[in-house]
């Protein structure tokens, strides 16, 4: 019989204490708090920087509104169609982006381009349009200032000519790199591992205690782990402790369990009975428990309630950032 699938597998037997939750003491709470808004703040800083590199300037002032007519809406610009949706939580609420004027950009900051480089004795046409023409105007800035002559206007060159360098993000820019839908997964919010790692669906495949129960993600040992959404910790280990070594097990208030196995860490804080939110760095990434001898990675398993583990591969594709899929084994 096909008991006690790979590393953490034997764990099950042990797990889930039918013991009270604690509630966590309000000191606790909101340190957790704290924790999570630090990581949140973090992670919105560097979205925004990810997402600035794509942001064309709003471009063609809106129409003027008809005699008579009702007073429009005074948006500063006309908002960039958003093409991706963005999750709340990764919005900044009242962000600036980088201004980049390139082939194709219309509108005033062309103008002012067009105006700053033609005053420097560069022959160009102040016509807000943004042609081949004025490429070549802005290479010829470029090679004069002795930057790279790449005839887009990017935020340094926009600077040196004493132009406006950031733009009020009036809607969410289009993302640079792929942001997960909400609710792409309806168990996982947010992928586990933080950082570079690579899996594949090893999810049922043989392993010398029985099948794989869960998918390893292999990530370098201290890679942030962070809870896959908002839970309670059901039970943790932060010493060796059998297969799974040091390891978590996060449960979901629709009881949906989580298993994090071979962590080298697990964040200061955490405590059975607390609560987690999505997001949080929870431990690091190590190869405790069976994977002593192996390469550090993350065991990851989904529970469903009342009926067990099931693969939690597509999951974690629906919510992998980076959507870096891997071949099937
Ligand atoms: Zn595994």
């Amino acid at each position: 019989m096909t008991r006690a699938a790979a590393c953490p597998r034997a764990e099950r037997s042990r797990r889930i204490p039918a013991r009270p939750r604690a509630i966590p003491g309000h000191g606790r709470l909101s340190r957790c708090a704290t924790r999570a808004l630090v990581i949140l703040t973090t992670l919105l800083a560097a979205t925004a920087t990810a997402t600035a590199q794509s942001v064309e300037i709003p471009s063609a002032p809106a129409a003027s509104p008809a005699p008579g007519a009702a007073p429009a809406p005074t948006a500063a610009a006309p908002a960039p169609a958003a093409t991706a949706p963005v999750p709340a939580a990764a919005t900044p609420a009242a962000a600036s982006v980088p201004v980049t004027l390139r082939m194709g950009a219309k509108g005033q900051a062309v103008k002012d381009l067009q105006r700053e480089i033609r005053r420097r004795g560069i022959k160009v046409t102040v016509d807000g349009a943004f042609g081949p023409a004025t490429k070549r105007a802005v290479k010829r800035i470029q090679k004069r200032f002795k930057m790279k002559a790449t005839g887009v206007a990017d935020a340094k060159l926009l600077k040196r000519l004493g132009l406006r360098t950031r733009t009020a993000a009036a809607a969410p820019a289009t993302p640079a790199a792929p942001v997960v839908a909400p609710g792409a997964s309806p168990y996982l919010d947010v992928f586990p591992v933080l950082g570079d790692y690579t899996y594949s669906d090893d999810y049922g495949a043989p392993r010398h205690q029985g099948a794989h129960e869960g998918v390893d993600i292999m990530a370098d040992r201290g890679t942030p782990l962070v809870a896959v959404t908002a839970a309670t910790v059901n039970r943790l280990s932060r010493t060796e402790s059998g297969l799974g070594g040091i390891n978590i097990w996060l449960e979901r208030a629709d009881g949906t369990e989580y298993y994090y196995a071979h962590m080298h860490s697990i964040a200061d804080g955490l405590a059975e009975g607390g609560k987690v939110i999505a997001g949080q760095v929870i431990g690091t990434v190590g190869n405790t428990g069976d994977a002593r001898y192996g390469a550090p990675h993350l065991h990851f398993e989904i529970r469903l309630a009342g009926s067990g583990p099931t693969d939690p591969y597509s999951h974690l594709v629906a919510v992998d950032p980076t959507a870096r899929t891997q071949a099937r084994r």
